[in-house]
């Protein structure tokens, strides 16, 4: 039984949501501030976390920084305001897995830590890892630029010499960036090519634009043995970044 610590000050929603995966068959402790949730965390060990950014005393930011520092693989899912793109860029790039807005569908966000969970038990860079049933094409071509190869047929990347497994989505994500050096890669222009990708695959449906953030933060996480980066250019787009921090 996967054991989950909810973060959140708001009683009325942290009483909701623990007794929503309670129900759904969750082992579930709860805090409502960061210093509590502290405590817990070095007690306990989950498997996961639900945590809301706006906290009383350590703040979910501050806090998530030091569940980084402490326990690098533990899945955190956080929950921000509506349209606080900027909390969010600063949550995904602090370390967190994934995020919702609020208001959000608890069932939505049920989904959500169901797959944060089950990406987190795949043993890392596993061969033929899709995350989220993404359909995998074998009809990408290959691409070369310099120091980065990328394997349409095995989605895999060589970026200075390391091996990198990605998701069908975060190949078709580096391969623009790629094959457009030194230029921005428009929103549209990512999402266009997934969705072409996804019926070349046989799969369908539409992706969210508010999922590229988290595809290319995991890009980004991907990337960071390496001297690549992925920049956002704030209102434009994102673009490969070389000699990254
Ligand atoms: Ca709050």
């Amino acid at each position: 039984m996967a054991h989950l610590l909810i973060v959140e000050d708001d009683e009325l929603l942290r009483d909701g949501l623990e007794s929503h995966f309670q129900q759904a068959g969750y082992q579930v402790m709860t805090a409502a501030d960061g210093l509590t949730a502290l405590g817990l965390l070095r007690a306990t060990p989950f498997d996961g976390v639900i945590l809301d950014l706006g906290l009383p005393q350590v703040d979910g930011m501050a806090l998530l920084r030091i569940v980084r520092q402490q326990q690098a693989a533990l899945p955190v899912l956080i929950l921000t305001a509506r349209d606080d793109v900027q909390d969010r860029i600063e949550g995904l790039n602090a370390g967190a897995d994934d995020y919702l807005t609020k208001p959000f569908n608890p069932d939505e966000l049920l989904a959500r830590v169901q797959s944060m969970l089950r990406r987190a038990s795949l043993p890392a860079f596993s061969a033929g890892q899709t995350g989220d049933d993404e359909p995998v094409s074998s009809k990408q071509p290959s691409t070369s630029s310099g120091d980065i190869q990328l394997d349409g047929a095995t989605l895999r990347a060589w970026v200075q010499g390391h091996a990198i497994d990605l998701t069908s989505r975060e190949w078709v994500l580096l391969d623009l960036l790629v094959k457009h050096r030194g230029h921005v890669i428009s929103r549209e222009a990512v999402l266009q090519a997934w969705q072409a990708e996804a019926s070349e695959g046989g799969g369908g449906g539409t992706v969210a634009s508010n999922a590229l953030e988290v595809y290319v933060h995991r890009l980004r996480r991907k990337l960071s043995a390496t001297r690549y980066g992925v920049r956002n250019i704030r209102g434009l787009g994102y673009m490969l970044e070389q000699d990254a921090p």
